[in-house]
């Protein structure tokens, strides 16, 4: 195991190869890889920061869940979703960075990364990229990540207008997402300036669908109410889950349920 003082010499390690990064271990150590060393990501203090940039709030890749919920300048969106992480301990050890690095369509920080059109920032001794998040989840477990880099922060927009958010689980705490949605709209007088809805633990990646989106997007709220059942319609026929533990029937069901509700919550 090694843990670098600064980032700087973080990432000239991760360049020599044959590390796992590591931050909380709350994913790494469930299944520890085989003869891999562990770089700890945990304490990096670049990756600790949270700044608020105005419009944005830059969020480094090793802050926790906790430590997320407990800041004045991270998006009530964003806590709500952090609060429905497991229990206190693994909110206190799981980290920003890890969710995403996990690759899971399940991970509750991404599905917010998702709705709020989040980029990243990943750094390797080659310099920085900022990637959106979405061009970033290149399918299940599968990340546009290169064997030199980690991610060092996520650049997270604050949501204009008002905010839905709902996870459901196999039971009220301590569950991994069954079926999470967050959806964020933006209503200036009477017309809709924004809107965006997207699907955790659906598919195998958070699922987000701009296209339709922009249907309802620059309509008033009396236009927007008249195409309610095509709207639903277009995600019924968008909406492609995956087979797991609960059936392709119930997922579908319960997204567009999720969506008819942030929609009538906002007078459509
Ligand atoms: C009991 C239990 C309950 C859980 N419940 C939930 C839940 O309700 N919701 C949820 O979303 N998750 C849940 N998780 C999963 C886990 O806690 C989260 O995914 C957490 O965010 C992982 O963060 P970590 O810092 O522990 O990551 P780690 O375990 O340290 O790493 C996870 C992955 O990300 C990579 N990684 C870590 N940091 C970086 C970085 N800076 N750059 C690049 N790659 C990186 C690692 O190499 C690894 O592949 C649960 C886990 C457990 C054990």
């Amino acid at each position: 195991m090694v843990r670098p003082e600064n980032l700087n010499d973080a990432l000239k390690t991760l360049s020599r190869g044959g590390m796992t990064i590591c931050a909380g271990g709350t994913d790494v150590m469930v299944y520890p890889p085989e003869n891999a060393r562990l770089l700890m990501v945990d304490r990096l203090p670049e990756l600790k920061l949270i700044e608020d940039l105005g419009d944005a709030v830059r969020i480094g890749a090793a802050v926790t869940f906790t430590e997320g919920i407990e800041s004045p300048i991270v998006p009530e969106l964003m806590k709500a979703a952090l609060r429905r992480i497991a229990a206190p301990a693994i909110r206190n050890m799981g980290t920003f960075g890890g969710n995403i690095g996990n690759g899971s369509a399940k991970a509750d920080s991404v599905l917010i990364d998702f709705v709020l059109d989040a980029k990243l920032e990943l750094a390797s001794i080659r310099g920085t990229r900022t990637p959106d998040i979405d061009k970033f989840y290149l399918g299940r477990k599968k990340l546009d990540l290169a064997p030199d880099e980690l991610i060092a922060a996520i650049f997270l927009p604050k949501p204009k207008g008002s905010w839905y958010y709902e996870k459901v689980g196999g039971r009220e705490a301590l569950a991994i997402s069954r079926l999470s949605f967050a959806g964020v709209i933006d209503v200036r007088d009477g017309v809709i300036t924004s809107l965006s809805a997207a699907f955790g633990a659906v598919a195998d990646t958070v699922l987000r669908f701009k296209e339709l989106e922009a249907m309802l997007t620059g309509k008033s709220l009396d236009e927007a109410r008249a195409m309610k059942p095509d709207f639903i319609a277009a995600y019924d026929r968008a909406i492609v889950p995956i087979r797991g533990r609960v059936s392709e029937t119930w997922r579908k069901e319960v997204c567009l349920n999720l969506l008819r509700d942030f929609l009538s919550q906002n007078g459509i």
